[in-house]
């Protein structure tokens, strides 16, 4: 099956937008099986759009385009598809009737150029825009004029904004595809999540117990994130699911420890759900990380039944005055040092109540590192009633990587110990 993707706008090419709809499609759909073959990117220009479109209807059975359905003068995707199909626009008064009451509820005038996006060709399906006002449309191209013998397509188009594209896509798209485009053959796709093992190293456990399975036809995949591998198994055909059942399995046996979740989990997420079914709650003192783990929880919805505080103490004052880290320490050891770090741990915990308190204090660079603690240094520490746990990495990294990859280092601290008291944390 041949599925093409054109994602239209200026902004795109001229750097101003990153087109996440590339990834994020290519990723939905090939979860689903559907493995997108051609993907372009292209201006606003009707004889960008026009070529595009037309060169795909000659290859592809499923075309998605994204963006250019809005009320503006460069939103021409609809008006030039359909020319290029010769189909006429009437106007749909359900998506007048969903535009009017967009506006009334939001209490604004509806602009006259609005109504444009009510415009639908013939024969066109309507995919209604829960999130905004231009809806997306499918079309089926038969006798497509631009293929060999007129053989079919299905044109799918999709308004820009992500928020108004994807919940369109999931909802409307993916039913649309499934059903008029089946795939031939069972497809399971699953993805284990692992953190705190290089991919080489995991790729060293699992191969050789996996090779039966990969040998059969079991595809394997590893993906690096920045302190975090997935790895992904596809199987097709009769079997596929007792195939990719039994390379988890496999997978959980030898490096079981190292996985937090399945497919889109994320650490935060894990967290927060085994410390809310615990009933066990989360402060955190922050010096280099500047609130960012504290960003990671809060963005999980129902962090406010686990995460009482955080801290960001970022000066020796302050990792004084808010959590009662002693003059004597700092001046002893410097802020960044196991002795500061286990009594921001042991502060935040004391002043909050909570059950566990992750503290990190570290050197960020370029600036700051000194022989003995070089830039990178870190010291992270769990307080909670078992005692305080420090560890020390070196994430000798840009800032922002520096960040991310000392937050992830924290967070699976905190999943360890919650692991060893007793409980499967993300598994
Ligand atoms: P609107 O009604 O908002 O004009 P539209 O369907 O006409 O929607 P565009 O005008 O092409 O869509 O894009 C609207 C916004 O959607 C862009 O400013 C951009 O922020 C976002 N967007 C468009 N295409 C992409 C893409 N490929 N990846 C990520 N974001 C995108
Ligand atoms: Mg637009």
């Amino acid at each position: 099956m041949n599925i093409e993707l054109i994602n239209t706008g200026s902004e795109l090419m001229l750097g101003r937008v990153l087109n996440t709809h590339q990834q994020w499609l290519c990723r939905q759909l090939a979860d689903l099986g559907y493995v997108v073959t051609r993907q372009v990117a292209v201006a606003d220009t009707a004889d960008d759009i026009e070529r595009a479109v037309r060169e795909a209807l000659g290859r592809a059975d499923f075309i998605i385009t994204t963006g250019g359905l809005g009320p503006t003068s460069d939103d021409i995707t609809r008006d030039r598809i359909a020319a290029l199909l010769g189909r006429k626009l009437h106007e749909d008064p359900a998506i007048v009737a969903h535009v009017e009451s967009f506006f009334a509820q939001r209490n604004r005038p509806m602009p006259a150029s609005t109504r444009v996006q009510a415009m639908v060709p013939d024969g066109a399906l309507v995919l209604a825009n829960a999130h905004g006002t231009a809806p997306g449309l499918a079309l089926h191209v038969s006798p497509n004029p631009f293929r060999p013998e007129g053989k079919p397509s299905w044109l799918v188009m999709l308004p820009g904004p992500p928020r108004e594209l994807r919940p369109m896509f999931t909802n409307q798209v993916t039913p649309l595809l499934k059903e008029r485009l089946p795939l031939d053959a069972d497809f399971v796709c699953r993805t284990l999540r692992t953190v705190g093992i290089g991919e080489s190293y995991l790729e060293e456990r699992i191969a050789g117990p996996l090779k039966p399975l990969t040998d059969a036809g079991l595809e394997l995949g590893y993906c690096a994130h920045t302190g975090a591998v997935d790895v992904r198994f596809v199987a097709r055909g009769c079997g596929a699911d007792a195939d990719v059942a039994e390379a988890a399995r496999i997978v959980h046996e030898l490096a079981g420890e190292h996985i937090f979740g399945e497919g889109d989990d994320e650490l935060e997420q894990v967290l927060v759900r085994r410390l809310t079914e615990r009933k066990q709650t989360l402060a955190l003192a922050e010096s280099c990380t500047g609130g960012f783990i504290a960003n990671r929880i809060t963005s999980v919805p129902g962090a406010s039944a686990v995460f009482l505080a955080g801290l960001v103490t970022y000066s020796n004052a302050a990792k004084e005055h808010f959590l009662g880290v002693r003059a004597a320490t700092l001046a002893a050891h410097g802020a960044v040092s196991e002795p500061v770090a286990r009594e921001m741990a042991e502060g935040a915990r004391a002043k909050t109540g909570a059950d566990f308190a992750l503290a990190v204090t570290g050197i960020a660079g370029p600036g700051g590192g000194t022989p003995e603690k070089p830039v990178g240094t870190v010291f992270i520490a769990l307080a909670s009633a078992a005692g305080t746990k420090v560890i020390n990495p070196v994430n000798r990294y840009d800032r922002e990587t520096f960040k991310y990859l000392t937050s992830l280092q924290a967070l699976e601290l905190l999943r360890r110990a919650m692991k060893r008291a007793g409980e499967k944390v993300g598994e």
